[in-house]
């Protein structure tokens, strides 16, 4: 132990204050009076100011109650800190269980299917009507709500979506026909390949075609063909599905108060108003009407599952949940299964009594919260009161669910910067430390508070750490060193956790002083385990929760606790031993990150590496503590600080919650059993976040225990108790009501094709941990078939075996599960890292559904064709090279990835436009950033590159890819509907794929 206590002040450094350009602060959020143009998201500034004071009238302020808190308290396990009742439940199930998913017996490894030749004789195809024998449809159209039988006006929604046999090429690829109209019935798909109502086969039907594979088996003779080619324009589109969706959903707000409503798809911008269901931006469910039984359950084969986002922000135009404080007495919950009051509980006996929604228990009405019911049963306040009426509020928690029975410290932030030689050389430590002399201004705060309550700490490191004392009285720094990493401590606690404003001098001249202590240096070994354990132990000995950001260079192979070694190895890709790629080459970060949750320390890494760093066990911490990782590799200040900086203000300016706990209950019949995302479990059921931002969310899985009530339906409630910023112990509360069918045809008329895309990816991602990828891939396509077949089995009007029947609701469903299976993860191209497979393996187990939809299936926007003037987005187009002219301009995006392609003969005019040079090969291929020009195409594509930015919760940087330039390939692999380099198929040849399947499993 080496603790340098006398070292000496440190030489004053410059005082110079640099503003970045395009840096706006205060549209983080958090500083009050901002004056930055509201962004779809960006501009939320935390809980609306003085929300809480101005509660709607009878909120809270119940009086202080002498009733006792609520009986019993969790017992906490060994080494978590107990949690009042909050815990309090059943637990149920042992290790969690996941859908069953058995290969089938038949079914072909997918890649070079063999199809049979087949005679494709003209069959008369039927228009088909509603799926048979549904006792209750339930329609939306534009925000109507029809329950009951189906109006004959309204045309049912959720038919089939039907390719006849022997589908065929219609010519050359050229603009797509114009579109269907998803919600009409008894459309389908023509043999000539366009959309229109069933009429008898064209005089060129049956003709052969080159190329791809047919399908469809007619009575007669077999008789074999040359194979034809479906045509790309005949398939489901997702760009038009998008669409539809925009034109039919997009103009009425959702409003959330009738049971089992299917929200508008996440790609349709739509305000939400809470007449007691959560808003869909809180929970997606896959389905809005869930089966009756486990058995239906299971022929379907449907995922049943909850993507949650318990602390989501809201546009500008949506209120934030209401804070409800019910004083000493603490929020109303039932007794037997502790669901919190919401606006399903039933109130009985003239009000004084209310039956639990959620297990049928019989609780009185405390004295305090007594009040009469009207005609109707309804208690005559219920609209005074948000947990009467609305599907999301909060309530103050008392001191019962506070750790050790204490309400908590304000939490705070510790920044541990890595100063080896490599994080000195690339400029990081400079950049970084000039950043955070005005960023330490903008730490999240709450309502109308003046300043954070957060308090900051400052290490560096290498293979010692140094600790800094920025205590306000101090004139300088004071710099102390621990070398003996093994048994980490801190070496201060006064002085060490402080107020900005109070310390500000000190710190400035600390982060002066940073980048010059260590411009020298020649250590390039760093050790990682010991700086979050430090971290960690800082919080403990100053009682509070809090975030560590790490700023990390290297593989730790310093000797020290968690030391690495490089075991990257591409070889074992394809092989039995390839999800040893995925696992962490240590436990010691899954004990580590234990201890943090426990102390409610939240871990967020940003990685700067120039080689391997093992990603998938540095990301270990972050992804149990509820913490994000960035990655910046081969990190130059030149090329990345705007990217960097962009995400680094953002990260530390969202309001997080600290030391939380989710738990999910359910009503009788169904339960929660896996749980999908970034956080931490010590039993079956408490979800545990040592932080938890707006965004990240959590994917629920549910399962049947018993029979479901058509007329009861199902309730979910997600109760997520939390320290705020400003250190208030909370619970926020999300119900969400959903209904329950005896017939297979509601439950897919109501499914969400993008939220099991977010569910499937989840459960395939962590499937790689423990299985060949070969084989999570093939289970996730036998799942996919057979959940097509039920349908056609059961739901779809009898037609040819021939025909592909899609689900209305699941059309895209083979598209985007193909893009899931051809994902770097799953089937990797030979220019895909190690380090990148775990990165996104990770970021997508925290991805909302928004997120998840456009990183599987980019948007594609042609920037020319629309007008200039044109104030909205341009309509994207397929991701697929041939709906690319060589002559426009396009913007790629992922969410992660941002290219925009120029055509090989886009005019002289725009090439000057946007990049100011006279031709298209005088422009620079790679180029990141575009020329401010004024002009208006130059200010439109720049504004449009801002506000996809702007959307995204991490900063897209730009590359611009030439057509026939070498870049391009790395552009193509965003191309998702075709055949990837890396085997992939195209979104056709999958689709025919699919249908094998389907027809295998009908057979
Ligand atoms: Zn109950």
């Amino acid at each position: 132990m080496n603790v340098n206590q006398s070292a000496p002040p440190l030489p004053p450094f410059g005082q110079s204050q640099p503003v970045y350009p395009g840096y706006h602060p205060s549209s983080y959020g958090g500083q009050p009076g901002s004056t930055a143009p509201p962004t779809p998201y960006g501009a939320y500034n935390g809980p609306v100011p003085g929300y809480q004071q101005t509660p709607p009238p009878g909120v809270s302020r119940a009086p202080p109650s002498s009733e006792a808190p609520p009986a019993s308290t969790a017992q906490a396990p060994s080494g978590q800190a107990a949690y009042g009742q909050f815990g309090q439940g059943d637990v149920q199930n042992g290790p969690s269980s996941t859908v069953q998913m058995q290969r089938f017996p038949g079914s072909q490894p997918f890649g070079s299917v063999p199809l049979a030749p087949v005679v494709s004789q003209p069959t008369v195809l039927q228009p088909y009507g509603p799926p048979p024998t549904s006792a209750q449809v339930t329609a939306q159209l534009a925000g109507m709500q029809i329950s009951g039988a189906v109006a004959p006006a309204l045309p049912p929604v959720g038919l089939g979506y039907a390719l006849p046999p022997g589908t065929q090429m219609t010519g050359p690829p050229g603009p797509p026909p114009p579109m269907h109209s998803s919600q009409q019935p008894g459309y389908q798909l023509q043999q000539n390949g366009s959309f229109g109502p069933a009429r008898a086969p064209q005089p060129n039907y049956g003709s052969s075609y080159p190329g791809a594979p047919t399908f469809g088996s007619q009575p007669g003779p077999p008789q074999p063909l040359p194979p034809k080619r479906l045509d790309p324009d005949a398939i489901p589109s997702p760009i038009q599905v998008i669409e539809d969706d925009r034109n039919n959903r997009g103009s009425e707000p959702f409003v959330t108060g009738v049971r089992g409503q299917v929200p508008p798809l996440v790609t349709t911008n739509f305000l939400v108003k809470d007449q007691g269901n959560a808003s869909p931006r809180y929970i997606r469910c896959t389905s809005y009407n869930i089966p009756c039984t486990s058995d239906m359950a299971k022929q379907a084969q449907v995922p049943l599952a909850a993507v949650i986002k318990p602390l989501a922000r809201l546009p500008p135009e949506e209120a934030s949940p209401y804070v409800v404080d019910h004083g000493e007495s603490g929020p109303l919950r039932c007794n037997r299964c502790k669901a919190y009051m919401c606006p399903f509980m039933q109130f009985v006996e003239g009000g004084r009594r209310f039956q639990c929604c959620f297990c049928s228990c019989i609780n009185d009405v405390p004295p305090q919260y007594f009040q009469h019911l009207d005609h109707t049963g309804k208690r005559v306040d219920a609209y005074d009161r948000p947990e009467l009426s609305l599907g999301s509020y909060e309530f103050l928690a008392t001191v019962d669910y506070c750790k050790n029975n204490k309400f908590p410290s304000p939490p705070a932030f510790i920044f541990m910067i890595d100063v080896s030689y490599n994080a000195i050389r690339s400029g990081l430590v400079r950049l970084l430390c000039e950043e955070l002399k005005s960023l330490l201004d903008f730490l999240p705060r709450e309502g109308g508070a003046e300043e954070s309550a957060i308090r900051v700490g400052f290490v560096t490191y290498n293979k010692v750490l140094h600790f800094y004392n920025v205590k306000s009285s101090l004139a300088q720094p004071q710099m102390m060193v621990v070398s003996d990493v093994a048994d980490m401590f801190v070496p201060l606690l006064d002085g060490f956790l402080v107020n900005v404003s109070e310390s500000r001098a000190v710190i400035t001249s600390l982060l002066d002083q940073i980048p010059e202590m260590f411009a020298d240096t020649r250590e390039t070994e760093t050790v990682f385990a010991p700086v979050i354990q430090a971290g960690m132990e800082a919080l403990k000995a100053a009682e509070c929760a809090g975030k560590l950001f790490l700023f990390h260079t290297s593989l730790p192979i310093a000797e020290a606790p968690g030391k690495l070694k490089n075991r990257d190895d591409r070889k074992l890709i394809n092989t039995d031993k390839e999800k040893t790629l995925f696992q962490p080459q240590t436990g010691a970060y899954q004990t580590l990150a234990k201890e943090c949750v426990a102390q409610g320390c939240c871990v967020d890494l940003f990685l700067f590496p120039n080689q391997y760093v093992d990603v998938a066990t540095l990301s270990v911490v972050p992804q149990l503590t509820g913490g994000s990782v960035y990655k910046y590799a081969c990190f130059q200040v030149e090329n990345d600080q705007e990217r960097f900086l962009s995400d680094l203000r953002r990260d530390v300016q969202k309001v997080v919650g600290f030391d939380a706990v989710m738990r999910v209950r359910t009503s009788t019949g169904i339960r929660a059993v896996d749980f999908f995302g970034a956080f931490y479990m010590s039993n079956t059921t408490d979800v545990e976040l040592a932080g938890l931002d707006g965004d990240k969310t959590v994917t629920v899985e549910f399962k049947h225990d018993d029979r479901l009530n058509e007329e009861s339906g199902a309730l979910l409630q997600c109760a997520l108790l939390y320290t705020s910023c400003a250190g208030q112990r909370r619970l926020r509360i999300h119900n969400l009501a959903l209904n329950c069918c005896t017939q297979l045809a509601d439950l897919y008329r109501n499914c969400e094709t993008d939220t099991l895309i977010n569910y499937m990816a989840k459960f395939a991602y962590r499937g790689v941990l423990n299985s060949p990828v070969k084989t999570v891939r093939d289970t996730l396509i036998t799942q996919c078939a057979q959940i097509l077949a039920c349908y056609r089995k059961n739901c779809a009007s009898p037609s040819s075996a021939g025909q592909l029947i899609l689900p209305e609701c699941m059309k895209l469903l083979p598209v985007y599960l193909n893009c899931v299976l051809k994902s770097d993860v799953l089937q990797p191209g030979a220019e895909v890292t190690t380090d990148d497979r775990a990165y996104v393996r990770q970021l997508v187990t925290s991805m909302d559904v928004a997120e998840t939809n456009v990183f599987f299936y980019p948007r594609l926007l042609p920037l020319t064709k629309s007008p200039i003037e044109s104030a909205t987005e341009p309509p994207a187009v397929r991701a697929s090279e041939e709906r690319l002219s060589n002559g426009d301009i396009y913007l790629l995006e992922n969410g992660l990835n941002l290219f925009l392609w120029v055509g090989a003969s886009v005019q002289q005019g725009v090439v000057q436009s946007l990049f100011s040079v006279s031709s298209f090969s005088q422009i620079t291929s790679g180029l990141s950033v575009l020329p401010v020009l004024d002009n208006p195409l130059s200010k439109k594509v720049r504004s449009l590159i801002d506000s996809l930015r702007a959307q995204r919760s991490r900063y897209m940087k730009l590359i611009v890819v030439k057509q026939e330039d070498k870049l391009e390939m790395l552009f193509k692999h965003f191309l998702v509907e075709d055949k990837s380099l890396s085997g992939g198929a195209s979104y056709v040849d999958f689709l025919c794929h699919m249908h094998k399947e389907i027809r295998q499993l009908l057979s």
